[in-house]
């Protein structure tokens, strides 16, 4: 049976409690356990598949089709471990399961009440899959003190008590704000965070204090001595170059050793932390740096494309090259020349998206890489955008679009499958999780795949490339790179010719870990590396 980590936060949002728990998760790996993360936030809707990117950042597409919380991305790319649909719960998920259970009468007509039965749902969703780790670390969205908050919380508490004592522990994130007039980290927060939590019959085992500044022994013991717990359960977390140093500063806090502690297990051996010293040094000591656009609609919040930006960080990492992206935001060149804002850059990516805006702009992205052989990644409606644009300026279709822009265009290049039209229910038609795709010989996407034929890849969207003009795109030069079998959809499209211009369907990023970076992100930094290198020499 598994061990359970519940991870919570105080004092203010954002301190970092998912990186917090993916570092921990990593650390738990390298000390030879099995681990699995999971993630609960307290909002009511029912995922985060209808929230707006500006809202609540990217959302995060599992295997099995489950679109999740960012945060999610994180647990994978940190421990390499899959996530699944039963990782990620709202409220609004479990409120909805126990009114689904009300109205079929499975309640025998009790009276329903966030104790038990919303308490009893959540401790459910804890419970799926216990038998398959050592460790489940689930970590709670928002703030201690949120009033949407609480059923989590006292479902945490009741849970730790239902399972054999030593069997949960508590990990709380806070903040020891600065206060330079006096050169002091203050604690008061921290102690009140932690009240708050204890009210609610929760006492935590190790504090994470997130702090600007080193943490002096004697704020420490104060911080124990205040918030009942032991001074080395006190564990600091300071900034950091970059998130992929987190588990090795953390195992330099002692996070590790406090868990371990907390849970009275004595570990033989000391951790293999190779894999992490190795990131670092690749992260420090790149040997180049490239230059990538990426050109969408959500540049101001770069937590909308967080798989994307992380995706190229290991294609750099696996290169030995730092990639530095810059944001580009599509609609302002939607009527203008596009050159102004692509040129210089060593890579062009065009992001996945929904709606129209600021898509004549990714047209005109994927035209500037298609005739000035800039590398292109289009994914998902990177993709779309490139075969809208192949099938105006080089199949002669004019007026060629997606439907989902202009539902009246002479050529729909990419549309709706039949199955698809007409039906309400926003989500309901989506293509969502992971499907398979044949990638064809001697092909770019082979190249960069290696042996793998049959590969399988997360979707998120509605559109595809309509099949009735893959003969008229094909004819005109547009490669058909990958296939998915089963449905016989175009999954990847690429630009023979061109030194690297490849569309998927699919969200490679998504995928992406620190073990694996994806061999599309590795072969698209290793082309910009190549431009770059023209250029230069
Ligand atoms: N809007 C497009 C579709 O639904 C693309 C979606 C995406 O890029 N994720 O097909």
């Amino acid at each position: 049976m598994a061990r359970y980590v519940f991870i919570t936060g105080g004092v203010v949002s954002s301190l970092g409690k998912g990186l917090a728990s993916a570092a921990l998760g990593a650390l738990l790996q390298a000390r030879g356990f099995s681990v699995r993360l999971r993630k609960l936030d307290p909002y009511l809707n029912v995922d985060p598949g209808t929230m707006s990117p500006f809202e609540h950042g990217e959302v995060f597409v599992t295997d099995d089709g489950a679109e999740t919380d960012l945060d999610l991305g994180h647990y994978e790319r940190f421990t390499g471990v899959a996530a699944r649909m039963t990782d990620s719960v709202s409220s609004g998920r479990i409120y909805s399961t126990v009114l689904e259970k009300e109205r079929r009468g499975d309640y025998l007509g009790k009276t329903i009440q966030v104790v038990p039965h919303v308490t009893n749902e959540i401790k459910e969703f804890l419970k799926v899959g216990d038998d398959e780790v050592d460790f489940m670390l689930c970590e709670i969205g928002g703030t201690v003190g949120d009033i949407e908050g609480l059923p989590f919380f006292e479902a945490i508490r009741q849970f730790s008590h239902d399972k054999p004592r030593g069997d949960c522990i508590f990990m709380h994130l806070t903040l020891l704000p600065y206060l330079a007039a006096s050169g002091e980290l203050k604690t008061k927060p921290t102690q009140h965070s932690v009240k708050e939590l204890q009210s609610i019959g929760i006492a935590p085992d190790i504090l994470v204090c997130r702090s600007e500044h080193p943490i002096p022994d004697k704020e420490r013991e104060k911080i124990a001595l205040f918030c009942n717990v032991r001074p080395d359960a006190v564990v600091a977390a300071y900034d950091l170059n970059s998130i992929y140093e987190a588990p090795l500063a953390y195992h330099a806090q002692g996070l590790d050793q406090a868990v371990l502690d907390a849970f009275n297990i004595s570990p033989a051996l000391q951790p293999d932390l190779s894999k992490w010293e190795d990131v670092q040094d690749r992260i420090n000591n790149p040997e180049g740096v490239v230059n990538v656009a990426i050109v969408g609609k959500y540049t101001q919040l770069e937590d909308a494309y967080k798989s994307i930006k992380e995706a190229l960080t290991h294609g750099g990492m696996s290169n030995r090259v730092k990639v530095n992206v810059e944001w580009v935001d599509a609609e302002v060149f939607d009527h203008e020349d596009a050159a102004p804002h692509l040129e210089g850059y060593h890579a062009i990516l065009v992001p996945g998206g929904f709606g129209e805006r600021g898509t004549e702009g990714k047209i005109k992205a994927a035209q500037f890489a298609r005739e000035r052989k800039v590398p292109y990644l289009g994914i998902c409606l990177g993709m779309q955008c490139a075969t809208v644009e192949f099938a105006r300026h080089v199949a002669k279709l004019k007026g060629a679009d997606s439907t989902e822009m202009n539902p009246q265009t002479r050529y729909p290049v990419i549309d709706l499958m039949n199955s698809q039209v007409g039906v309400a229910n926003k989500g309901g038609t989506m293509r969502l999780g992971s499907y398979p795709c044949r990638v064809q010989t001697g092909t770019l996407a082979s190249k960069a795949y290696g042996k793998t034929k049959t590969i399988h890849e997360r979707h998120r969207h509605r559109y595809e490339l309509n099949n009735k003009f893959r003969d008229r795109l094909s004819e005109a030069g547009l490669r058909m790179s990958g296939v998915n079998p089963d449905l016989d959809l175009v999954e990847m499209i690429e630009l023979p010719g061109h030194p690297w211009f490849v569309g998927t369907q699919f969200h490679p990023e998504y995928s992406s870990t620190v073990d694996r970076p994806h061999p599309l992100f590795v072969s698209f930094v290793q082309a910009a590396l190549q431009n770059h290198s023209q250029r230069v020499h």
